[in-house]
């Protein structure tokens, strides 16, 4: 059993003009097994959030933390953040040239796990998990994210997920710019994850759409920079219908 603890979260992230508040006190507390949608406005912060707990240079804690079972995120590097148990699948996900897939997807695991793995276990569990999420077998010997399709870079991101088996998985618009069928696919390899695993999942999302297919046990209203409100899943139904407009002062 894990908690991931967010308390009173101010983070300021580097611009041109100089360093800006985004976040203005963030409160959530997620435990293992538990799915939390935090749903809001573009602009509102979600993104900047995401990257303030993995450990984001750009990204400042400048007021309040997170807690990982009690240890502050602040005194932990990136990798001890990801050692952790906590994975971030990104928005926009970074290209890498001259690193293949298969190669990254090892040295993150050996990263994580501060040995090898075994090598044939290994290659049979990534054939598994590429098979799961419909993947052909070439698409481990290409670069990481050049040229990759949006729908590939998303694949790729759970793929990930599923093989480092995080504690905490921090999900950004994972959902965006996917078709129907590869949401499909996305959203039962999270699913696979979290059953298997009983990971904590942070799905941050814009749209309603993706919650058909992952049911999340809490919803939060991100808005300015912070959580407006909460509740269960019905709170998602209720801002399909009626849109972020009540929380912004709109
Ligand atoms: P969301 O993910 O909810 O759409 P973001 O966290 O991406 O929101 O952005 C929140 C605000 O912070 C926006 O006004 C955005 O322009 C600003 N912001 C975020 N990251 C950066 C950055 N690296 N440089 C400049 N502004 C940023
Ligand atoms: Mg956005
Ligand atoms: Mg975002």
């Amino acid at each position: 059993m894990s908690t991931l603890s967010i308390k009173d979260l101010h983070v300021s992230v580097e611009t041109q003009e100089g360093n800006k508040e985004i976040l203005k006190g963030v409160n959530l507390t997620i435990q293992s097994g538990e799915i939390h949608a935090i749903m809001g406005p573009n602009g509102s912060g979600k993104s900047t959030m995401a990257y303030a707990l993995a450990g984001h240079p750009s990204y400042h804690i400048i007021g309040g933390d997170a807690y990982l079972d009690g240890q502050s995120i602040s005194e932990m590097t990136v990798d001890q953040r990801a050692k952790a148990g906590l994975f971030l699948a990104m928005q926009y996900p970074v290209a890498v040239a001259g690193v293949s897939v298969s190669n990254f997807l090892r040295t993150a695991k050996t990263a994580i796990d501060g040995k090898a793995p075994q090598i044939r276990t290994w290659v049979k569990d990534v054939k598994a998990s590429m098979d799961n999420l419909r993947m052909d077998a070439d698409f481990a010997d290409r670069d990481v994210n050049v040229g990759f399709s949006g729908g590939e870079k998303k694949r790729l991101e759970i793929l990930q997920m599923e093989l480092l088996k995080p504690s905490f998985a921090i999900l950004d618009e994972t959902d965006s710019g996917l078709d129907v069928d590869a949401l499909r696919i996305v959203s039962e390899g999270v699913n696979r994850v979290h059953g298997q695993t009983g990971c904590g999942v942070m799905l941050i999302t814009h749209y309603t759409r993706i919650l058909r297919y992952i049911h999340p046990s809490h919803v939060h209203v991100f808005v300015n920079g912070h959580v407006a409100a909460s509740g269960g899943p019905e709170l998602a139904d209720q801002l399909e219908d009626e849109g972020y407009d009540k929380y912004l002062g709109l």
